[in-house]
This record gives structure tokens, sequence and C-alpha cells, in this order.
């Protein structure tokens, strides 16, 4: 036996590290990676013992797989999650948390700022099977109030929201959502598992894209879901291992290694995205600048009481619109133009025309999506190479 890495009591760094692992008869350091589809057994009976859950060993990787369950064991302890699954994508995730505990009659209340394709499960696919929904301005808790009923099962949100980073307060929604005994889900990933914990804020369920920050280094799509062992033993487990949504081990393990390094890269990011937005707020050419760190930040407060630190994601507008932030964007040279963020690379998206095209006007302008407004996920370059791009794109806006 070698020694057994959950201790609860460790620091996150460490969790990050040692969490979870489970070595092999070698004693590998570094975890491995068992890409393998299913198990043989010893005997006809060793795999009776083990469909009859006698055994709890491994039965086929659609349901569980070894380097999978590190990665799952990591987050748990990260999150202080009682148990998790891993999904394919974060989408997986999201579509798997939410699906598992609706039928025909219930009702969903959700928060409008989500991610477009999050906001396409809840108000497109949900209804096709009976599911009323309703969705509310996240940031008003009367909102919220006069939406939960009775028959409400799932309320959901982000917080901070793609892509003008507006904050909502996961306690107060919670509390809310018990009151009906609905069940709140989180999606956390722009947040990160650094800086806010929506558990012991008294949400019920955490969901993450891992390929965001988790992965860190743009390579495999991966998600996870976690929970309370009553939720994901006896809502999720079922659904998912019947639906497949499952993480391939080949990505659980990329993950796995990308999580030894999400402290130190989620904390340096940060540092660069504080920089990033102080020297934004200060030139003319830029209206205005959101970022929950900043006690300029409309929801400043509600940023310290629920998140431990800033971001890794600055929202700016840029004066003089559409043809302005196009000037801009076509200028950057060190900052890469991307709708995808929390890489090592800074990535910068113009959400009108990109990851919010689909909106209608409307929507958009209820979400504060303007023309102007650009998106940026800050990387781990040296923040004076990152100044000195942003300050040579500013020299081509218009305004
Ligand atoms: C990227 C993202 C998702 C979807 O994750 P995929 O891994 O792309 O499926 C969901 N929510 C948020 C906030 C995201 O940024």
């Amino acid at each position: 036996m070698t020694k057994s890495n959950t201790d609860t009591n460790w620091r996150a760094a460490t969790k990050l590290i040692h969490g979870g692992t489970s070595r092999s008869q070698f004693g590998e350091t570094s975890e491995a990676l068992y890409l393998t589809q299913s198990y043989v057994y010893d005997s006809a009976e060793a795999a009776e013992a083990r469909f009859n859950g006698d055994d709890d060993g491994y039965v086929y990787s659609r349901y569980a797989n070894p380097t999978v369950s590190i990665f799952e064991k990591r987050m748990c302890l990260l999150e202080g999650a009682q148990a998790a699954k891993a999904t394919a994508t974060g989408m997986a995730a999201v579509t798997a948390a939410i699906a598992c505990q609706v039928k025909a009659g219930d009702h969903i209340v959700a928060a409008r700022a989500l991610f477009g394709s999050c906001r396409w499960v809840i108000e497109t696919l949900m209804p096709r099977f009976g599911i009323d929904i309703t969705v509310v301005d996240g940031t008003r808790l009367d909102e919220w109030e006069k939406a939960i009923r009775s028959n409400t099962k799932v309320c959901f949100l982000e917080t901070p929201t793609n892509p003008t980073l507006e904050l909502i307060d996961i306690k107060k929604v919670s509390e809310l959502a018990h009151q009906v005994g609905a069940r709140l889900i989180i999606d956390n990933v722009f947040a990160t598992p650094i800086w806010q914990s929506p558990l012991e804020l008294g949400a019920d369920i955490i969901v993450y894209s891992s390929t965001k920050h988790i992965d860190g280094q743009g390579r495999c799509l991966g998600g996870v879901v976690l929970a309370d062992d009553e939720f994901i033993n006896d809502v999720f487990y079922d659904y998912f291992r019947h639906t497949g949504p499952s993480l391939s081990p080949f990505n659980a393990w990329t993950m796995i290694k990308g999580l030894e390094t999400l402290d130190l890269r989620v904390r340096q990011q940060t540092r660069n995205a504080e920089q990033i937005a102080d020297y934004l707020a200060d030139q003319r050419q830029i209206e205005r600048v959101i970022y929950p760190g900043r006690s300029d930040h409309p929801q400043y407060q509600l940023a310290r009481q629920q998140m431990k630190g800033g971001s890794t994601m600055v929202a700016f507008q840029v004066k003089g619109g559409k043809a302005s932030a196009f000037k801009f964007e076509n200028a950057l040279e060190t900052i890469l133009l991307s709708n995808n963020l929390g890489d090592a690379k800074s990535l910068v998206t113009h959400p009108a025309t990109t990851t919010h095209k689909n909106l209608i006007e409307e929507d958009r302008k209820a979400l504060n999506i303007n023309d102007g407004l650009l998106r940026l996920s800050v990387g781990l370059e040296d923040i004076d190479d990152l100044i000195d791009d942003l300050a040579r794109a500013l020299t081509k806006t218009t305004a």
C-alpha cells in the first residue's frame, strides 16, 4: 500500500499537486494514464461480485476509470465536495447536471447572463421536454424571489458573468432556492476554484468547463460536476452512466497535470489582469473598465464577500464602437484573437460579433454588450509585454 493522498487539511496548492493520487504497483511519481475501455476479471465469480457491487472495482470506462477518478477526487478535495463526475466538455457537465433532475411540469429559473450554449440548453432544449423556464436579471434578488415557485427544481447561474463580469449573490440566491427545495447550480468557470467556493456559499452543485483554467494550456476539452454524495449517487449517476457524457482518460490525465499548476497560474494571471485593468482605466480611448477586483466595479462589496481574488478576465469598452474595437483587436500582436479563455496565452474577443452574435439586439442591450465591448482573458506573458501590446493597439483606435 502506498500512502493515501486524501488529506483534507492540506491547503489548496498542495491538494492540487497530491490530491486523489492512486499509485499502481510500480509506484510511479506522475499519475498513470489508464487508457482502457474495460477491465478483466480473474473469474466468473469475480465478475459477478463486481456487477453486484460487492467489490467496488472498475467495470467500464463510461462509468468510471482510474485516471478519471484521480481527477474527480482532486477536484472534490479542492472544492470540499463529497463527490464528482468528470464529463467530456463543460456543456456535457451543464446539460447532465440539469437534465438528470427535472421532468415535465418542473420549473427552472436561470440568470439571463449565461454562456451562450447554457442559455440554449435552458431556453430552447428544456421547454421541448415540457419543462417551464423563467429567465431573470441575476443581479436582482427581487426577480429571483418573484420567479421561484413551488415546482422550481433548479436555479442556475454563473458569476462573474460572461462577458460583462457582473456578480450574482450566491448565498442569497441559494437561500431563496432552498425555501422551495430547489437546488442551486453554479457555473464557476469565470471565478475559478481558486477564487470562489460556491458550496461554502450555499450552492448545491458546481459545474466547470475544465477546458478553461483547469487545463489552462488550450489542449483538451473537459468538464466536471461536483456536489454531495446524495446528488451524485442517487440523482446524477444513473443519468450519467446510461447517457455517456464521460471524460476520456487521456483528457483527464491532461486535466490532472493542469491542476498541479492551477493555483500558480490563476494567481499570476490575476496579478496581470489587475495591472491591465488599472492601466486601461487610465487611457483616454477607453470608455469603461469592468473588473471585479477594482473598487469602481458596481458590485465591489459583493466581490469582496464571495470571491477570494479578482479575476483573470477583464472587460472593457473602447470609445468609437465596433470600428474602433476592430482596429484595436487587429493591431494587437502578443494578445491573440480567440473566443476561448483561461489559457496561458492572453486572448481577446469582441462578444457582439462572436460569442454573443446570436442574441437579438434587445438581449445584447439587456446584458450591456455594446459594440465597443472587448473581453480579455489575461494569460501568463510578462506583464510589460502585455501592456506594450495594449498601448500600441490603443494608438490605432479611432477615438
Ligand atoms: C466554456 C464555457 C462553458 C462550456 O464549456 P465547454 O468545455 O466549451 O463545453 C460553459 N460555461 C462557461 C462559463 C464557459 O466559459
